[in-house]
């Protein structure tokens, strides 16, 4: 198949995966699709969400998030498919950590940082890499797509070419208790947030990228800097098998347009999901 670009004539089928320049892309989820899946009532195949681009005005129904079409062939898709397959594995571990108690709807949080251990060094880091690497590269007309300069081609040695992590790239993650507040499950998901850059800190300002999946914030530093009042330095992830998390209440306001997010699209959700019976009491606290 063919079509004509007024400049010159592309093969469509001849295009190539980005990495190994060999295998035939597939379509390649942005967020793995099991964070997608945590997010429902009771997973099932035919259960939608929303996904909600507020400032740009798009919404759109899915069953198993956006893909891109034109970057991974299978192999190459699999290598972070391992990662995104260990971070699933982690953040829902993490998720039971007991940070808080809530008495109906009124919330206690202890405020500090929680240790937790990795099996593989920096398989975490090299998750996160990937996350935003997908996002850089998928097609820049995608109310998603975000801009990194230099630190895309970071990340892709990073996450295809097995290169160490550079000192300027970091990691570290956050509880959400915006969930943890607002729903009667605290260890339940609710929503995936794609990724913003942007400054973090108030003295030492530093340049980052976030996104919210499996109940935390991942929070990846792209930045010379080598330290940053953002966070406590324990927290910072690369070449640690100790790591800790970081429980904030600042974590309530990052995604505080998730109310208006979820009230303009309540109709469609329950438009879409009309056969899901919901419990007319909340489901009991998980300990
Ligand atoms: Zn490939």
């Amino acid at each position: 198949m063919t079509k004509s670009t007024g400049i010159a004539t592309v093969a469509a089928d001849a295009v190539r995966c980005r990495i190994c320049s060999v295998g035939k892309p597939i379509r390649s989820h942005l967020i793995p699709e099991a964070f997608i899946k945590e997010i429902f009532y009771d997973p099932k195949a035919d259960e939608k969400h929303m996904i909600v681009h507020n400032e740009k005005g798009v919404k759109q129904a899915s069953t198993t998030g956006w893909f891109e079409k034109g970057i991974l062939c299978s192999d190459c898709d699999g290598v972070l498919g391992v990662y995104e397959e260990a971070a699933l594995k982690l953040l829902r571990r993490l998720r039971h950590d007991k940070i808080g108690f809530k008495v109906e709807t009124s919330s206690t949080i202890n405020a500090k940082t929680y240790p937790f251990r990795v099996t593989v060094v920096d398989e975490f880091v090299r998750f996160a890499c990937g996350i935003l690497w997908k996002y850089a590269s998928m097609n820049p007309t995608n109310a998603a797509f975000i801009v990194i300069g230099p630190h895309k081609q970071i990340f892709e040695d990073v996450c295809f070419r097995g290169s160490a992590i550079p000192h300027n790239v970091d990691v570290f993650i956050e509880r959400d208790l915006f969930s943890f507040a607002a729903f009667d499950d605290p260890n339940d998901v609710y929503y995936y947030r794609t990724p913003s850059v942007g400054l973090r800190g108030t003295r030492q300002r530093v340049r980052m990228a976030w996104f919210s999946v499996s109940g935390f914030t991942i929070y990846v530093k792209m930045d010379d800097a080598r330290s940053s009042d953002f966070v406590p330095n324990r927290c910072w992830m690369r070449g640690k098998k100790q790591c800790y998390f970081n429980v904030n209440p600042r974590s309530l306001t990052v995604n505080n347009d998730m109310p208006r997010s979820m009230n303009w699209i309540r109709p469609d959700l329950a438009r879409l999901n009309r056969k899901l019976v919901f419990p007319s009491s909340p489901r009991p606290w998980k300990q």
